[in-house]
Parts: C-alpha cells; structure tokens; sequence
C-alpha cells in the first residue's frame, strides 16, 4: 500500500510535471473510482489549468483554476494499488481506468484492485471531506502529538497506524521507526518516558524524509510516476525480514501481529 513517501513522490511529480498545464481531456473506462458522476468531474476539471498540488497524510489534493469561475479540487486516495503515471511509450492494459489529457500529455489512472478514489472536495488544503484525518506526520509538532497519544492506551504500533492521530504512517515505516527508536510494537505511551516518545516522533519523520529522498518504497504494485521502483526496500531494517538476523545485534527478528496487522521488530534491540 502506498504510504506517506511514495504519495509525497507522486505529488512532486505531478507538481513538476503538471503545474500551469491546461486540462484537455478525460477519459473514464470505470466511473466507480469516482466519488461523483462523469458528467460532474468533467464539468469541474475541463479547460482548466492546474495550478497546485497538495499533499495531506495519503491524500493528494490537485488545485484547477479557471479565469472567472471559483477553483476546483480533486481529491485523490491511492489506497491499496492505485498508480498515477505518464510513460510516454505506454499502452494502457485493462487496470487503466482514466486518463486525463493534459494539452497532449497523457497521465493515467491506474488501479488494479479499483480501492482507490477520485473525487471533487470544497478545499484545497482543508476538506471536509477528511476533517477526521489527523494533522500530517510531517509536520505535527512533538507537543500536540504528545498530547494526542499520552492517555491512550493502545500499544505504540496501533497509534502510530491511526490516520486520526497523524496522517501518513503505514505497516513499513511504523515497524521502522519503532525498531529505529527501539521501542516495542507492544509498548504503550504509558510505559515510555517522554524523552523516549520524543525519540519515536522524531525518529518517524526522518524515515519518511529519508523514503521521500530515495524514491518511497518497493512493495506490491506500487512503482513511482515514471513506472521505476523506488529504492526504499533495500534500507529497511525490520520490515519485511522475519526470520532474518538483525543488522545491529545478530538476533533473529520475529514476527508478531498487533491491531490485525503483521509487525516486525528485534527481541533483542526493541525490549518490552
Ligand atoms: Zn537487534
């Protein structure tokens, strides 16, 4: 599933490659990605320009403006497979289920589960649409996600995954950075110092800079704007490496499942 990093990389492309491009085009061969009817999206998005591109936690928000009439924003959430890229070379198979036409440039939509979601929101930076999305974790402070985690009293893996807390953090960087900070899937707030938490927090941004810098991660059917992997994967300590030896003490790293998902982590680097 595509985490923080590799929208970030997909909403830096599209910001390079799409800012001040009239949109020309659009095709639909599967409207349920949608979240309104052909005839709205066209209607919003036809003969403007896009002029930003915003990203929050998963979601990207792309700005269109037009001379008179008041902007547009589209609203996209990649989910589980969904794919935005230009190959210009490209022949699009059966999991293309749009197209947009940018003045001659194509860029597809590409979603072989078909989870994903395309739809018109009432803010560029803010809708309300995902009002109950926490702050990004990218620019949540140590205090206010503090305050947000101290009372409760779920183990760190949990909370880190809830969008509701800060938007961003999947499965791969969350066993990550609790393996980078050394603190257990299983810890809670309650069972770590302050210094310590601050250590979680501070330790998860750098693993998403750190992602963003090396093109996100390789993992199911996610591939970046350009259709090349990113390089991600082969940086990562604990995710992924069940029954592997840890590359800081040599013990094996074991597998566990917390809040239904499946967690990595180092007995011996991350002790309960
Ligand atoms: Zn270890």
């Amino acid at each position: 599933m595509p985490e923080l990093p590799e929208v970030e990389n997909v909403a830096l492309a599209l910001r390079a490659h799409l800012t001040g491009r009239k949109l020309t085009g659009l095709k639909v061969l599967y409207s349920g990605i949608l979240g309104q009817s052909v005839a709205a999206t066209r209607k919003a998005l036809l003969d403007r320009t896009l002029d930003g591109v915003h990203r929050h936690g998963k979601y990207i928000i792309i700005n269109f403006s037009h001379g008179q009439r008041p902007d547009s924003h589209l609203m996209i959430h990649l989910r589980m497979t969904g794919q935005i890229f230009i190959l210009d070379d490209y022949i699009p198979d059966k999991h293309v289920h749009l197209t947009f036409d940018f003045d001659g440039l194509p860029v597809h939509y590409r979603d072989i589960r078909k989870f994903g979601r395309l739809e018109l929101v009432d803010d560029a930076i803010h809708p309300s649409a995902i009002a109950h999305v926490g702050p990004d974790m990218l620019e949540v402070r140590f205090k206010a996600w503090h305050e947000s985690i101290s009372y409760r009293r779920a183990p760190m893996k949990a909370l880190l995954l809830d969008q509701g807390i800060a938007a961003g953090l999947g499965n791969i960087y969350v066993d990550e950075s609790l393996f980078l900070a050394g603190v257990h899937p299983l810890a809670k707030p309650q069972d770590l110092s302050e210094k310590e938490l601050y250590e979680v927090w501070s330790v998860a941004k750098r693993v998403l800079r750190n992602s963003i810098k090396h093109g996100g991660t390789t993992f199911m059917d996610f591939k970046n704007f350009h259709g090349k992997p990113g390089n991600f994967r082969r940086k990562l300590r604990v995710y992924g490496r069940a029954g592997e030896d840890c590359a800081v003490c040599g013990c094996e790293i074991e597998g566990l499942r917390v809040a239904g998902r499946s967690s990595c982590f180092c007995p011996e680097c991350q002790v309960l």
